[in-house]
């Protein structure tokens, strides 16, 4: 499932996309987990569409030590790596948090996510979400980088060849037909 709005792009793999929301040093100009209240926009516009958790500074702070080691650790499956030790601890511990819990309702017979939701669960989820894919051989093979020059997102290749080059292929794959278009026409 792919969708995105302005602030936000939901590929796929949901540890992805939250590593992608920015970070520290070099991805500090991407950042747009900016305020407690960024975290929670992420949380209602994702996947989840949860728009009722509250989300504190300290949370915050947690979430993005959480985000830039699943971005570590993505790069490193990306580049066939090994992720580092200090890297995985911390999202071994994360993900040692309780989950959300989800309930079935007996009427409509759908599984309900039970409230309130902690931003603790929410974590964890996204930190087994990572470890799922940095235990699985066929997964981890799939993290991709978008080839798209002016975004570079990383992203789970879902597709069943696995030859995807874009994060969305109407956002970035539609940029780079136009742009190959343009250039081919200029090199005539
Ligand atoms: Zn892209």
């Amino acid at each position: 499932m792919t969708h995105s709005n302005l602030r936000w792009r939901f590929v796929g793999r949901p540890c992805l996309d939250f590593a992608m929301t920015g970070g520290r040093g070099e991805w500090a100009r991407f950042e747009r987990l900016s305020r407690p209240a960024d975290l929670r926009d992420w949380f209602a516009q994702g996947p989840l569409q949860l728009r009722d958790v509250c989300v504190d500074a300290d949370e915050l702070r947690a979430a993005c030590d959480l985000r830039e080691a699943i971005q570590r650790i993505a790069f490193a499956l990306l580049a066939r790596q090994r992720p580092a030790p200090e890297h995985v601890a911390v999202i071994n511990t994360f993900a040692a948090a309780p989950p959300l819990v989800r309930a079935l309702d007996p009427t409509t017979q759908m599984l309900q996510i039970t409230r309130p939701v902690r931003v603790e669960a929410l974590l964890s989820e996204l930190a087994r979400d990572a470890l799922a894919l940095a235990a699985d051989p066929d997964a981890r093979d799939r993290v991709r980088q978008c080839e798209s020059p002016d975004c570079a997102l990383l992203f789970f290749d879902d597709s069943r060849p696995g030859k995807r080059r874009w994060c969305s292929p109407g956002r970035c794959g539609d940029r780079a037909r136009a742009r190959a278009y343009r250039a081919r026409k200029a090199s005539r």
